[in-house]
Parts: structure tokens; sequence; C-alpha cells
């Protein structure tokens, strides 16, 4: 309240000063009260947009949001490049959660920074630039199990990102029986409380893509229901168009309220395994997978060889249909996990299985060791019955089981696994005669 007798009178709206709405000279002759600077400053804001300059403290906020890497709250309108995670921040990253697979996290963080490039571009100056520069859409290349969906994963962290997963094979062509394409941005949608904006600025990890692979390299007369047409409607989404989605999922029906969804900034990683892939590979360098006189091992050495020089005219031969290939520009591929990238999966990642383990006992004021020894079995049993990454998780959870039963209600302070204890769980838990070596 001014010192004076006469109250102020905002010269904008003529509202005269009180407690809950001051007025402050802001400058000489202009009086404001507060409710019309907080109306300016939204006004502003609004403004201003796109049209450079300093950054207010709302843009900072975006910014910096950016910096983090967090894509779905930063204002793209007002980061600079300067803002984005450059790769090697992005595989820094990916390295503390994935173990080994690094030209398929060289490729992805350059993919993902690209993105962001394309998307700030997109933001910025349309009017002037007549390069446009295509989206990086992703396909994974690899066995199962060996990280495909946890690179996807990963990167959705980073970025903050919606994140969905879906499976290719549910997936049918309109008007058969299974989920119209459009469905799979249902789940997008729901990832992020339906907010459009940010789920256009999210990432689909499509799973299984190999399984809608064509039938033999000719195109049908007949067109399969699961292959084919499938491929024809996901290339409408990942090249980038405005799609109606419907907010339940599942099939489209004519009393629903579609949504409409740009999935122009959307990024898509596919991921497969592609089995038998080797031999198309093979039969383009013009070698041979199966070589006489050589015996199992070093034939499967020469598969996995062979994957790593996977082309896309490898992926039309196995039944990818040319569009989509060619809007999954960046290919890479993963390896099979061998013993080493095992042991290190157990104990390395920021949220490696006995971490996990170790914080459990931990909540019970309990201190749990695992030896080298319990660890190199653990993995033994992992390769011997082809168990893979995955499997670690249940062997892990097998021989823990009793030990998780019985430590809370005891005064147990320290808890060691050793090989000795891994061992008798297992035979207890009948591990070996309830799994195969198949
Ligand atoms: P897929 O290649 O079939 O998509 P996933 O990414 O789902 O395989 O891997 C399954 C699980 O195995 C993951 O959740 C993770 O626990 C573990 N895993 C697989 N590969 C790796 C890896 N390279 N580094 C760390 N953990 C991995």
């Amino acid at each position: 309240m001014a010192n004076n007798s006469k109250p102020l009178q905002c010269s904008m709206c003529g509202s005269v000063e009180s407690p809950s709405n001051p007025v402050a000279e802001i400058l000489p002759g202009l009086n404001l009260c507060r409710e019309c600077v907080q109306y300016i400053d939204t006004q502003a804001q609004v403004s201003f947009k796109g049209k450079g300059g300093r950054k207010g403290s709302a843009a900072k906020g975006k910014a910096s949001a950016a910096k983090k890497g967090d894509l779905a709250s930063a204002d793209l309108d007002v980061i600079g490049f300067e803002d984005v995670p450059k790769p090697q921040q992005i595989y820094d990253f990916l390295n503390q959660y994935v173990i080994g697979q690094d030209e398929a996290k060289k490729y992805l963080s350059v993919a993902v920074y690209n993105h962001y490039k394309r998307i700030l571009k997109a933001g910025a100056d349309k009017a002037e630039d007549d390069v446009d520069i295509e989206k990086s859409n992703i396909i994974l290349v690899g066995p199962t199990g060996t990280g495909k969906t946890l690179l996807a994963k990963s990167i959705a962290r980073l970025l903050n990102v919606p994140f969905t997963i879906v499976d290719a094979t549910v997936l049918t062509q309109a008007g058969y029986v299974g989920e119209d394409i459009e469905s799979l941005l249902t789940r997008l949608l729901q990832a992020c409380d339906f907010d459009v904006e940010k789920a256009q600025r999210g990432i689909v990890f499509i799973d299984e893509i190999d399984k809608i692979a064509r039938k033999g390299d000719n195109p049908s007369i007949t067109r399969d229901v699961s292959g084919e047409g499938v491929q024809q409607g996901l290339l409408k989404l990942l090249e980038g168009s405005v799609v109606l989605v419907p907010p339940q999922g599942g099939r489209k029906h004519p009393e629903q309220k579609m949504i409409p969804v740009d999935t122009k900034n959307i990024l898509f990683i596919c991921g497969g395994a592609f089995d038998g892939i080797e031999r198309k590979i093979a039969a383009r360098m013009n070698t041979q997978v199966v070589g006489y006189g050589q015996n199992s091992a070093e034939r499967r050495k020469k598969r996995e060889n062979l994957m790593r020089y996977v082309m896309p005219q490898d992926l039309k031969s196995f039944g990818l249909i040319p569009e989509i290939i060619g809007r999954l520009p960046v290919l890479t591929n993963l390896d099979p996990l061998d013993r080493d990238a095992l042991r290190r999966i157990l104990t390395e990642p920021k949220n490696a299985i006995m971490r996990q383990y170790q914080r459990l006992f931990e909540i019970d004021g309990v201190k749990l060791t695992f030896t080298d020894d319990a660890l190199d079995l653990i993995v033994d049993k992992a390769i011997e019955y082809k168990l893979g990454a995955r499997g670690l998780r249940s062997i892990v959870e097998t021989i823990m089981v009793n030990a998780m039963f019985e430590v809370p209600s005891s005064d147990v302070k320290e808890f060691t696994v050793d090989a000795a204890y891994v061992a008798d769980q297992l035979v207890k838990q009948n591990f070996e005669l309830s799994h195969s070596k198949e």
C-alpha cells in the first residue's frame, strides 16, 4: 500500500489497490496491479514463443529439463542444441544399465541425438529450412534375451518420455480378428494419462517385428493376415502421419470418439530375433553357414559372427517389405551374451539382480553377500540350461526363496551365499528336474 493518502489504481484494469491485489508503479506514470502483471507475463510467454532471444524464467526451467534429458517436459521452442545430451552422454547412461552390446549402444545414442535435433529443428526454423531431417526409427536384430527391450526402456528412462512396448504379433490388418494397428498408440497415450502432446514425443518399442514378416521372398497374391497387411498398416505410423487412435484400444468401433495423434516425432524402435537370417546373410555374402568338418560350437560361432553383417537387404529376404525397411533407417545387431557378459549382468548394472536381493535383505537389516564361486555357479547353470540373461533371475529366485522365508524371523544379521549353498538349494528346489537342457 502506498504511503500517500490516495490509493493507487491499475492503469490497465482500473482496479484500486487492495491487500489481496496490490498495485505498484512499474514505470513513471504506469501503475499495474498484481493480477494484470501475472496476465501480461502469461501472455508475453505465449507471444514470444519461438521468437528466440533471452530465455525467460519459465523457458529456463524447460531448457534445464532438456539438459537433464527430459524431452517430455522440455519446451522445444526455447531449448538449444547445447542443452541436448550428446551421444557420448547417452552412451554412458546406457552403460549403467546394459552390459556389452557396444555397437547397438553407439547406434542408438547417435539415433536418439539426431532425433532430438530433428524435433528441435521442426520446432524452430521450419520456414527458412528446406532440408528435412528424416526420422531415425531403429531396428535391433539379435537373439531373444540379449537386451533389445532393455536398451529401448533405458533410452525412455533417460529422456523421460512416455514409453510403451507392443508385441507385433497381436496386431492385425484392419478387418481381421486382433488389435487394430493404431491401438499401439493407445498404450502410449495410457502411459502418459492421455496427454497427447507428451505422447507425440514418446517412444514405442515394437517387439517381435520379425513375426510379421511375409512368408517367402515373393509378394503373395493372397495377402496374409498377419504379415504384409500389418506391415502396410505400420508404415503409416512409422513415416509420421496423423492417425486416429481408439482411446480404449483393441478394435475401433463407430461410437468410440477417436483421438488424433501425430506420429511425426514418435520414435519407433523395433526389435526381433530374426531366427535363420544368418542363412540370408551367408547367401548374400556367398559363404556357407554349415561347413563340413566343423563341430557345432564352431558352426554356432560362425553363425553369430554372420549376424554382425546384417544389412537391409537381408531383412527384405527375410520378409519385411522394402517400404518398412526404408522407414527403419538405423539397423544394428545385438550379440549373443557370452559367459563373461552373463556374469557381469548379475552384479554390474545399476539395478543388477544381486543388488536387488541385497537391498531386499538390507530392509530387514541383514547384510547379504554372494561369493565369487556362487556367482560362477549361477552363470554355469544359466548356460547349461540355456536360460540366458532372463533365466539368471529365476535361478537366483530359486536359490534365495528359503533364505527369504527364514531370515526375516531369525536374528541373523549377515547371510553369505557360497557355491555349496547354491548347489544345495538347487537340489532342494528340484531345479535340475524341472528344467531341461534342450
Ligand atoms: P530382448 O532382447 O528379448 O528384448 P530383454 O531386453 O527383454 O531381451 O532382456 C531380458 C532381461 O535380461 C532384461 O530385463 C535384463 O534383466 C537381462 N538382460 C538381457 N540382456 C542384457 C544386457 N545386455 N545387459 C544387462 N541385462 C540384460
